[in-house]
């Protein structure tokens, strides 16, 4: 017998902010303190009472509409269908955003309810996956070289710097003053954030093909492991000209939303040596796990974007582990304390994904892998919307009268043979 279809009952949405142990300057918003880890967290509850998680980042609640959005596409929808959802949040995005962020929530509860970890539905099993340490501010290279020490102390072998100055000469110094400090022990990436570059405080550089090509000479010669961001990130033709002509390998991809049909195009064009598509941004877990498959394809890498949040970081943990390129290559692990430390990034998470000497054993809990932290859930996040069966009667009433409330529930009712 067939189990009994897993139905959206109820779709809430939370604003969560963290506090941060200290100010945070991310390289990526020049001029911006950060003081807390902000995001939208979403909660998709079953029929059945089966909870799924996901989470977007947020500045505060500009998604405080997307509920009345959320309701009438989702409620009644079968939780475990992807292709639906993913069909669903497709339609909603002609309203205005993209939505792809929602997604693995529904992967969440499919895990839950087959009892399975994300990895494990896609084909993979639990595996060891080695950690590169990402940082996130600008620094001057004392510091900087101070700060790869102290990754590698903690047993991380590679580290990423960010570069976001307007002389170039200042962003090569940086480079290479880390490499012949740490350069004998660690691998070094560099991320100049340009693929989407934001000026709403302070100014920021803008590179173009002639620039990136300088600096990814310069950082041929000091050995370095990849190139991130170098130039805008629907620069398809620049970028497929740079990844040719540089020594060093190009990475990119974290942000391209348009999702599958978009990075086929761009690793068609080779416009990356290695991908890093990030499943909250680019297509969900369903199109980015095409991504991979792609990328296989073609004999192209994937290592993905994972700032920005704990339970962002947790969606993309299991894409790669299940992608099989674990056992080469690392994953981005935010971390730059004393601002963006492991217990704010993942502050509500009942079990942070710290880190052992740079490794982390994948979960074996179903779906995400991550239980929400209650407590912490109540103390930092406040909810703003929130969507069940009976709050949708009265919204539909509300705007479309009984009517055309009705005709609309006898049609969605034929559609999911339950007339
Ligand atoms: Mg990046």
């Amino acid at each position: 017998m067939s189990s009994p279809i897993s139905r959206v009952a109820k779709v809430e949405l939370f604003h969560v902010a963290i506090p941060l142990p200290a100010t945070f300057r991310p390289a990526w918003i020049p001029g911006m303190p950060s003081n807390e880890n902000r995001f939208t967290l979403v909660r998709v509850t079953t029929d059945e009472g089966v909870e799924g998680y996901s989470a977007g980042p947020a500045i505060g609640r500009e998604r405080a509409g997307l509920g009345d959005l959320l309701g009438p596409y989702l409620l009644g929808e079968d939780a475990t269908d992807i292709a639906l959802i993913q069909q669903r949040l497709r339609e909603i995005s002609y309203l205005g955003w993209r939505n792809w962020w929602i997604e693995p929530a529904f992967w969440d509860i499919k895990g839950k309810i087959e009892g399975k970890p994300v990895y494990e539905l896609l084909g993979g099993a639990a595996c060891s996956v080695r950690l590169y340490a990402s940082t996130g501010e600008v620094k001057e290279p004392e510091a900087r070289i101070e700060e790869a020490e102290a990754r590698y102390a903690e047993g991380f072998s590679t580290v990423k710097l960010r570069v976001h100055d307007f002389d170039e000469a200042i962003d090569i110094r940086q480079v290479t003053a880390t490499a012949q400090a740490v350069g004998n022990r660690m691998k070094i990436a560099v991320d100049a954030n340009q693929g989407w570059r934001v000026t709403i405080v302070g100014d920021s550089p803008l590179w173009d093909l002639e620039r990136a090509k300088r600096f990814a000479d310069a950082c041929a010669d000091v050995g370095v492991v990849w190139i991130e961001e170098p130039i805008a990130m629907d620069a398809y033709e620049n970028l497929s000209s740079l990844t040719e002509y540089s020594r060093v390998p190009i990475a990119g991809g974290e942000l391209n939303s348009s999702g599958l049909p978009e990075l086929k195009t761009m690793i068609e064009r080779r416009c990356y040596d290695i991908f890093q598509p990030d499943a909250v941004f680019t297509g969900g877990i369903a199109q980015t796990w095409q991504v991979i498959q792609l990328l296989q394809k073609h004999d192209l890498s994937y290592a993905p974007h994972t700032w920005t949040n704990g339970i962002g970081f947790a969606v993309n943990l299991q894409l790669f582990a299940a992608s099989g390129f674990a056992e080469t290559r690392e994953l981005e692990y935010p971390l730059a304390p004393p601002g963006w430390t492991v217990a704010a990034r993942d502050g509500i998470l009942e079990d942070p994904f710290d880190h052992n000497h740079g490794v982390l054993e994948t979960p074996t809990s179903p779906g995400l892998g991550f239980t929400i932290d209650r407590k912490a859930l109540a103390r930092w996040g406040k909810r703003f919307s929130i969507m069940d069966r009976k709050r949708l009667i009265w919204f539909s009433l509300r705007h479309r009268g009984i009517n055309a409330s009705k005709e609309i529930d006898r049609a969605r009712r034929q559609r999911m043979g339950r007339a």
